[in-house]
Formats: C-alpha cells, structure tokens, sequence
C-alpha cells in the first residue's frame, strides 16, 4: 500500500470512530462473523458493558434479546441474524440484558454493511424507549379501567332517565322534562367516550372482533351522512356524499368501517368553521378502495403532522378555539384500520383544509376475508 493510501486509509478510520462515537443514541458494529468492532460511549452506558469487554466478542453471546414475557429469543429469530440473512435494514423493539442483569427496553434500527452483494458487518443504532414503554402502558392501564369502571354507572343513568321520561314514574313536568333530556344527552356523549375508550382497549389487548361480509357500501355512506346531519347544519355546513362505483364490492366489517368514517366525518365537521364544506367520497386505485373525508376547515399545523395518529393528541390551534375533544378518535380510527387490513393517512394545510384518505383491499382471497379473529368475543363499536 502507497503512503497516501495508508494514510487515507488512517484518516477514514478515524473519522468513522468520531462519527460512531458523536452519535447521540447507541452504536454498535459488528464484522461479518458478528463480532463486535467498535461500541460508542451511549452504547456503554445503555448496556453497561465498557469497550475493552466487547470489543471482538460474539455480539448474539454477549448480548442476549428476550421477548415481552422474558423468554430469550432463539438466535435464528432476532434481529441481527435476519438482517444479515435478508441483506435489509430492521427497524424493531428489542430488549437485552444489561450487565448488572436488568432488562433494557430498546428501540433498534440494524442496517448491514453491504460490500457488492455480501454482507461485510453491521451497525445497530439504538435508544432507550424504557420511559416511553411504561408511560404508554400507564396509558393503556388507565384507559382499560377507566372504561370499564364508567360503563355499569353510566348505563344505570341511562336507563332511570329513560325510565323517568317514558313517565315509568309518574307523569313529569315540562320543566322536569327538559331537565332529563338534558341529562340523556349528557350521558349519551359519555357514553360515546367510554365507547372509544373500550375499543381503545379492545385494540391494545388485541380482542377486537371482525365479521367481513360484502358491504352495501352506498347504503353505509347514507347512514353517516344521517347521523351528521343535524351536526352539519346547525353550523350551516354543506355536507356532500358522493358514492363508491356500483360495482365495487367491498368485503369488510360494517361496524367497523361506519366508525372509522364517522370518526372522520365529525373530526372534519367539527373542524370546519360554519358556512365550509365536507365531503365524504370514494374511487378505486390500483385493487384499493379509497375513502376520502375532505373538510375546508382549520387544517392541522404541518408541526404536528407526525402526531396526528398518537393517543390523547390534540393540536395547538383547535385547543387555542378550545373545540372540546378527548385526541382519541384517530389513535382508534388508525387502530381499527389495521384491523381491517386498511391504511390511512391525510394531507393538511392550517386555514385551508385537510382531507384524509382511507384504503381498504378490494381483492381479497373470500376465505380470509371471512375469517374472524382467533382471540375474544367482543364486539361494540358504536359511532362517535
Ligand atoms: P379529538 O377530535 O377528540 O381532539 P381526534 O383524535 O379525533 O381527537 O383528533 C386529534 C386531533 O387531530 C384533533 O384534536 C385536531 O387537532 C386534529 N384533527 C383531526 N381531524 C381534523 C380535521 N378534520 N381538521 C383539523 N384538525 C383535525
């Protein structure tokens, strides 16, 4: 090797350590037999291991992966092996042992070091999602209880006020009268909350049942549209409906699909000033039924474009017009999409608008389409 060579070479070494070492997460390399080559400072501190004890060792050894319940992940299934096989990079949640035998909650992206079409080695960056588990699981807690301790009073309320306006109770006064519709009202909008927040939970612990079928899909679209029909107009908003082609045979939950869209439809009424527009329309693309809710309203800040779909979200300029909301329907609208083998997702500018697209698989083999989810039996997805 020529002098410049060498010293190019020398120089290109150093400046890979520096980049490994100033990178804020977690840095791992391994050669192509998967021992480890270098280990940034983050790293260190993140598993507890100093350099001196990694460096050349085995890295699958030395560093054992479990999955949620604790069980250690056979070396054929975790990450670093699949991203050498596959030549791909991995995005994932690991979680390894640190060296004082705690268990460390990671997120880790694994890309291999391609030279031609072999794999040469690997860098894994990674960071500690440990808080971020636990608060999204308090989270979680919170919700599960929540709902399920709303629910038995919240139905009692239900059923006397009913009871008392049927007159079960003796006949009431018109003033007394007035006072109970306002009391079923109330308790018919906790009653959509505690709605959400079980089928948030349903989602979160996987008991969320779907029974597909051919969908009428023109008679679903009317449906929303009569259940926003009051909302609409008392803000004077002209609601449009333009239906899915006739032929288009949809096989999905019904149930499902109605709350996902009418979660859009009131998001894009409530978010749209009086005297705007929303429309609620569909086309085909590529075997995809595309299920479009486009508002003319106040449009979500490009800044909190990423957060859109994260529990309890709500973005600074509808809580600056202090819109009530609880920044749950489209954690669940994202949740339920998935369930149906969907995606979503939306386009936005602030003043002027925003539209969000809903695509549902057309072609689907009847026998998976049919088929129910192996786990639990509930099934109650009522409308926002
Ligand atoms: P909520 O409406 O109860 O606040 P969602 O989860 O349905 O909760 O929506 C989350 C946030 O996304 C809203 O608070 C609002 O900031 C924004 N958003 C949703 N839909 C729209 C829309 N059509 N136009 C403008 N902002 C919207």
């Amino acid at each position: 090797m020529k002098g410049n060579d060498a010293h190019e070479l020398v120089s290109q070494q150093i400046i890979t350590d520096v980049l490994i070492d100033s990178i804020g997460d977690g840095a791992i390399t391994t050669d192509e037999h998967g021992n480890v080559t270098r280990i940034n400072p983050v790293a260190v501190k993140l598993l507890g291991y100093p350099a001196e004890e990694v460096i050349g060792r085995w890295f699958p050894e030395l560093f054992t992966s479990f999955d949620e319940n604790g069980v250690q992940i056979p070396l054929i299934d975790r990450p670093i092996t699949r991203a050498f096989v596959s030549g791909q990079i991995l995005s994932e949640h690991v979680i390894y042992r640190h060296k004082n035998g705690s268990l460390v909650r990671l997120a880790i992206t694994i890309s291999p070091i391609m030279v031609g079409d072999v794999t040469a080695g690997c860098i894994q960056i990674f960071r500690d999602i440990g808080a971020e588990y636990e608060i999204d699981k308090m989270k979680s807690d919170f919700i599960s209880l929540a709902s399920h301790q709303l629910r038995t009073p919240l139905s009692a309320i239900k059923t006397y006020a009913h009871m008392l306006l049927d007159g079960y109770m003796g006949k009431m006064t018109k003033a007394q009268t007035k006072s109970l519709k306002t009391i079923v009202a109330a308790a018919n909008r906790m009653n959509d909350t505690v709605s959400t927040l079980l089928n948030i939970s349903r989602i979160e612990n996987g008991s969320v049942i779907s029974e597909r079928k051919v969908l009428a899909l023109p008679k679903l679209f009317d449906a929303i549209i009569e259940e926003h029909q009051l909302s609409s107009s008392e803000k004077s908003i002209n609601l449009i409906v333009n239906y899915p082609p006739a032929h288009v045979k949809l096989i999905s939950d019904e149930v499902i699909l109605k709350e996902i869209i009418g979660n859009l439809v009131s998001n894009a009424i409530k978010y749209t000033p009086e005297g705007g527009t929303v429309k609620l329309s569909a086309e085909v693309k590529a075997n995809q039924l595309i299920i479009i809710v486009e508002d003319t309203g106040v449009g979500i800040p490009s800044e909190s474009h990423s957060n859109v779909f994260s529990k309890f979200f709500r973005a600074e300029n509808v809580i600056r017009q202090e819109t009530s909301g609880t920044g749950l329907g489209l954690y669940l609208v994202k949740g339920l999409i998935n369930e149906l083998d969907g995606e979503v997702w939306f386009e936005s500018e602030e003043d002027k608008g925003t539209t969000f697209y809903l695509s549902l698989p057309l072609t689907v083999e009847l026998s998976s389409a049919l088929k129910t989810k192996a786990k639990p039996k509930v099934k109650n997805v009522t409308a926002k």
